[in-house]
């Protein structure tokens, strides 16, 4: 053990330091309790004898100090004082001392006490050592050694939380065994659990990115997460686990679709602007399984969008409309206009969701619109998001006359716009 002598007299400080050399250990010295704190700083010390009385720093306070540094990491501190008063020795105790040893400190006693700390810095790192063991076990499922549910539902939500926030596609793959139950009828259980080692073996080396979430999710269904991942990237990792899974041959007399063990998988990607929630995501992910099952197994399917969201866009600007069909392609139907009259009577017809109301368009005032469109019952509740290049106060102060939602000035950030759309197209429940 390397052990920290803290002691401003320099015959205590060699006779200590002799003690410890002779006892095994490796002695670290410091004149000070000031030297004690830069050596703790600078390198790891195992076991610390401190000097109680000191000039500047003294060892209850330079204690306390080193404690505070160590936060939870605990290694004993010995006391060695020239007072015997029982309330120094409590003091010392509240200060973080472990032990207390009265002056002159003879070679056996010192021996014995860094002897018994000894076993007990040993038994703190196998305990510490247990720990990490059973936070692992317990993060995964014992079979396959891949992440269990609960571990992937709590690392799959906190992902989820971040890209959320930055907004970057996030792909979810669903994957199910073909006509398992007949497998294991056909070679037994035992076959069954090797089978499903190797689809987890193969499914650790397809799935290797950094981030990525892989976890056996219920008997023989897996599932995974891939960050930032679009659709292509999404649909080529599943095609090439379907492949891989294929080309080992796992002999599989009993199915009903293939001679060996196939998998199929359902993909689905999350769609920040209409704020699916991850429950959601992967719901539809077992949807686009379920698909891949009824159209014949050992295939892989994407969840297709059928939007049933609807935004109205009414803007005779090229700029503005591809930034906004950018970022709500394959999320929600998408109508527009530049006409003032086709966006009242759309509105009323197809009852769109959101309607982002340009405020200058030809012939027509955005605002007037958006006026015509809350007087109406019929569409009076229809949240409208007017954009336009004016000055900010200038749009607010008038888009408030004409009790439009929210405004966004142009240039439009593409940020600022999901954000406000996101919040008229989730459902309370996933805000
Ligand atoms: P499908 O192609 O429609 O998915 O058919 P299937 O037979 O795979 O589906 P089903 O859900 O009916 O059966 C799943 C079977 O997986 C049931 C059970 O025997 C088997 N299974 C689930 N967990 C384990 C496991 O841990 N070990 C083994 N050996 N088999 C398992
Ligand atoms: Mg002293
Ligand atoms: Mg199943
Ligand atoms: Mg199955």
């Amino acid at each position: 053990m390397k052990i920290l002598v803290v002691e401003d007299s320099p015959t205590l400080r060699h006779a200590t330091s002799t003690y410890i050399r002779k006892a095994g250990h490796e002695p670290i010295i410091a004149t000070c309790g000031e030297e004690a704190l830069q050596v703790v700083d600078g390198n790891p010390v195992d076991m610390i004898i401190m000097d109680v009385e000191m000039p500047g720093l003294d060892g209850f306070e330079t204690t306390r100090l080193i404690r505070e540094w160590l936060g939870d990491h605990w290694i004993p501190i010995i006391f060695v004082t020239a007072h015997s008063h029982e309330d120094s020795l409590l003091k010392g105790i509240e200060a973080g001392g472990d032990d207390y040893l009265i002056k002159p400190v003879s070679s056996v006693i010192l021996t014995a006490k860094i002897g018994a700390m000894e076993r007990i810095v040993t038994m703190r790192d196998q305990l510490h050592e247990a720990n990490k063991e059973l936070k692992r076990l317990s993060e995964k499922d014992g079979l396959t050694n891949l992440y269990n549910r609960r571990t992937f539902d709590t690392r799959a939500r906190d992902y989820w939380k971040m890209a959320t926030r930055t907004q970057e596609p996030v792909a979810i793959l669903v994957l199910d065994v073909d006509h398992f139950k007949l497998y294991n009828d056909e070679y037994g259980h035992q076959a069954g659990d090797e089978c499903l080692r190797l689809i987890a073996t193969a499914l650790r080396h397809c799935l290797n990115r950094p981030g990525d979430i892989v976890a056996r999710y219920g008997g023989e269904e897996f599932i995974a997460l891939l960050p930032n991942t679009p659709e292509k990237g999404a649909m080529h990792v599943a095609e090439h686990i379907r492949k891989t899974i294929e080309a080992l041959h796992i002999k599989h007399r009993a199915s009903k679709s293939s001679d060996r063990v196939t998998v199929s998988i359902g993909v689905s990607l999350s769609a920040f602007t209409t704020g699916t929630s991850l429950s959601n995501q992967i719901q539809l992910a077992d949807k686009a399984l379920y698909k891949s099952k009824r159209a014949g197994r050992n295939r892989v399917t994407l969840h297709n969008y059928a939007p049933n969201t609807s935004v109205l866009v009414v803007d005779d600007d090229a700029t503005s409309l591809a930034v906004i069909s950018k970022v709500l392609k394959g999320h929600c139907a998408l109508v527009s206009t530049q006409n003032g009259e086709d966006c009242l009577r759309l509105a009323r017809e197809i009852q769109p969701d959101v309607i982002l109301l340009d405020v200058y368009l030809p012939g027509v005032n955005g605002y007037e619109i958006c006026q015509l469109l809350k007087d109406d019952d019929i569409t009076a509740d229809i949240p409208v998001i007017l954009i336009s290049v004016c000055e900010e106060e200038e749009l607010h102060h008038f888009g408030r006359q004409v009790k439009a939602n929210a405004c966004l000035q142009k240039p439009l950030d593409r940020h600022l716009l999901v954000a406000k759309i996101r919040q008229y197209l989730l459902p309370a429940s996933t805000k």
